[in-house]
């Protein structure tokens, strides 16, 4: 019997077991479950190498309430604080292991965690699988041969000298474009609206200084209505008259992840909307089962400290009502680097 098992290895569900172990709960009584081979998937295998990642993504408050923090790093280096993290915390992780179910014992606070290696009880479960497992895709039907050309990140094929479009116009458009930039790619953007307001300063101005540059074309207010193969490279057809159609090496979709909907109601999770309804410290409508991280950031979508202070959060409410710890949550004291 587990006092907490915590499933998916990102910086929420590190963080998570980082201040169960800092409120005093036994090493031994904690467990991680991730999908992956290794914890930390979604940076790895999302961020851009050389990428800078900011402590204000999204222009969230870089302020820390809990033990983790960050402040602007290197990808390496976040991938590095987090291993150390994990490491010091002694607390088992177990890697390529999915959940696919959660049964509610009626009569009493415990769990029972079903996987596709085992069965483990629990007095609380935190779920922190992030929104990245399922990338968001367009509406259009894209060809099945095209699956190398047409693509989700810029870690899975090695892009460079090639013509591409990345498709989008958050953070990670922005960032894509100047990776892909780097790495000798004749690179064009395509965004829906015509400013870029979602974008953090840093990204917004290295995205117009390469345009002024002309090193990125960018398409405003430009909408893809068809992606088709042409000879083995996505041809590409947009809803604007003005838009001539165009075929690049590669189409880059950088849309942001979607909350794994049927997962979450499979295990008893409610809905309002498009969105799992939470009450207090991002406990969910079954006492003792908490979301976190990215799933508990609402459509604007979260950053690492958001991962890290609903990590923090939700500890002091399962201190409060679960578990005996006994020191309480604690404040901030280490950042990556
Ligand atoms: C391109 C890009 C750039 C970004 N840059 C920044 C930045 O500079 N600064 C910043 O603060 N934020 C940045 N973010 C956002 C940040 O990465 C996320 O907010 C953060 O990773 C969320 O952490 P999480 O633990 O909730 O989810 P994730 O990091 O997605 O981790 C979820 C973990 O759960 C695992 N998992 C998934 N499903 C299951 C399952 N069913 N069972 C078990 N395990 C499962 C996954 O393999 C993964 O390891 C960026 C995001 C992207 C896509």
């Amino acid at each position: 019997m587990y006092d907490m098992i915590i499933i998916g290895a990102g910086p929420a569900g590190i963080s998570m077991a980082t201040e169960a172990r800092s409120a005093g709960i036994d090493a031994a009584k904690i467990l991680i479950l991730e999908r992956a081979a290794e914890h930390s998937f979604s940076i790895k295998k999302y961020y851009p190498d050389n990428k800078l990642v900011t402590a204000n993504y999204k222009g969230f408050e870089a302020v820390c309430t809990g033990v983790m923090c960050l402040v602007d790093s290197s990808k390496h280096e976040t991938i590095s604080y987090l291993d150390r993290t994990i490491e010091a915390n002694g607390v088992a992780a177990r890697y390529n292991e999915t959940v696919y179910r959660i049964d509610k014992d009626a009569s009493a606070q415990r769990f029972t965690i079903m996987t596709d290696r085992g069965r483990y009880d629990t007095v609380v479960v935190v779920i922190a699988i992030g929104i990245l497992g399922k990338p968001k895709k367009p509406e259009y039907r894209i060809p099945a041969s095209l699956k190398d050309r047409v693509v989700f990140d810029v870690t899975t094929a090695d892009i460079a000298g090639a013509d591409v479009l990345v498709v989008g116009g958050g953070d990670s458009a922005s960032e894509y474009c100047q990776y892909l930039v780097q790495k000798g790619n004749r690179v064009t953007l395509s965004y829906r609206r015509g400013e870029f307001s979602r974008m953090n300063d840093i990204n917004r101005q290295s995205l117009l200084a390469l345009e002024e540059r002309a090193q990125v074309a960018v398409m405003r207010g430009s909408n893809i209505a068809a992606v088709s193969d042409a000879g083995g490279r996505p041809a590409v057809a947009f809803g604007e008259a003005q838009a001539e159609p165009r075929t690049f090496d590669y189409v880059v979709y950088a849309l942001g992840g979607t909350t794994p909907r049927n997962f979450l109601k499979t295990i008893g999770i409610e809905f309002n909307g498009e969105e799992p309804e939470m009450g207090e410290a991002y406990e969910t409508n079954v006492p003792g089962m908490f979301l976190i991280g990215d799933l508990s950031a609402g459509t604007k979508g979260g950053s690492i400290i958001w991962a890290f202070n609903s990590a923090n959060t939700a500890m002091r409410r399962i201190c409060r009502q679960y578990l005996p710890c006994s020191t309480a949550p604690a404040p901030a004291q280490d950042a990556a680097r």
